[in-house]
């Protein structure tokens, strides 16, 4: 894979050098680094010079998509809100009104979700923190900016200005709607009731593949207390929708080392949307 300029900017933004290797050695051979992580491997080639010395091997390459590993259609947990059958305009005035958990009392506002409603991609968060709550928007500040950066490396754009093709398009939402106090871990109670929103937000944007980032998201989508560690790296379902785990960009904020498995985690998406894309249109 070649990649251009523009590509190579945004994984410079998320902390990952890459170079090609040179036209005598595989075409697709790339290399991507980060500085503190341990090197699993000689490079095929040698980084140009100007390439600090410790930069290391990839653990960050296009590679045949995993075997898909259905899991069972999850429903919605008891007691959760039940936004069945709600449009968009009902649904995000259910949500905007929702007293159904505590959260509601301590809440600047709720925090829909942002995005092309028909995208082909859905990004799927934990809870929303100081800066969602006070702009009502999911993901924004450094964790946001990281993960619009990592998006704009595949072609992918939050903002439907950018592009009107929905391929490109994502749809970006939080398990939780309402901030928990001081950026605490959602409850089990609190996650369990606000699933009834989420589960709808899938029903009606009906993406072809859906990235879970961070333990809570992937806890709510899969039932599975297994770390994200454990549970990346593989194609899982959702209600028959190709789901990716990946860490969350807070966390890639403070663990900069797992910025290239992240990375990885964007291309087995991409690997997918790709696989299905080539498998629908040959029948
Ligand atoms: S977190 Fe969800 S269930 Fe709780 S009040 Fe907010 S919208 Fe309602």
């Amino acid at each position: 894979m070649v990649w251009s300029e523009r590509q190579r900017a945004m994984l410079e933004v998320m902390g990952l050098r890459v170079w090609s290797a040179p036209a005598a050695a595989e075409p697709a051979v790339l290399a991507a680094a980060v500085a503190d992580e341990a090197v699993p491997s000689a490079p095929a080639a040698s980084p140009p010079a100007h390439e600090d010395a410790t930069a290391l091997t990839p653990p960050v390459s296009r590679r045949p998509t995993p075997a898909a590993q259905p899991i069972a259609a999850p429903v919605a947990a008891p007691g959760a809100v039940n936004a069945a059958g709600l449009d968009w305009p009902a649904l995000r005035a259910a949500v905007a009104s929702c007293t159904a958990c505590a959260l509601s009392d301590s809440r600047t506002q709720t925090v829909f979700g942002t995005g092309h409603l028909q995208a082909h991609w859905m990004i799927i968060g934990e809870a929303p923190g100081e800066a969602e709550d006070l702009s009502g928007e999911p993901f924004v500040g450094r964790s946001g900016q990281l993960l619009d950066n990592m998006l704009r490396a595949i072609g992918l754009s939050r903002h439907a200005g950018d592009t009107p093709d929905p391929a490109r398009q994502v749809f970006i939402a939080n398990t939780l709607k309402c901030r928990p106090p001081r950026n605490r871990n959602p409850l089990p109670d609190e996650l369990a009731r606000c699933e009834g929103f989420l589960i709808r937000q899938i029903e009606l944007v009906r993406p072809k593949i859906i990235l879970a980032m961070g333990s809570f998201a992937v806890q709510s989508l899969l039932r599975s207390s297994a770390p994200v560690g454990q549970l990346r790296g593989r194609v899982h379902h959702y209600q028959g929708v190709p789901l990716i785990v990946t860490y969350h960009p807070a966390y890639l904020l403070r663990q900069l080392s797992e910025k290239a498995r992240a990375w990885d985690d964007l291309c087995l998406a991409l690997d997918t949307v790709e696989a299905a894309g080539a498998l629908a249109a040959r029948v």
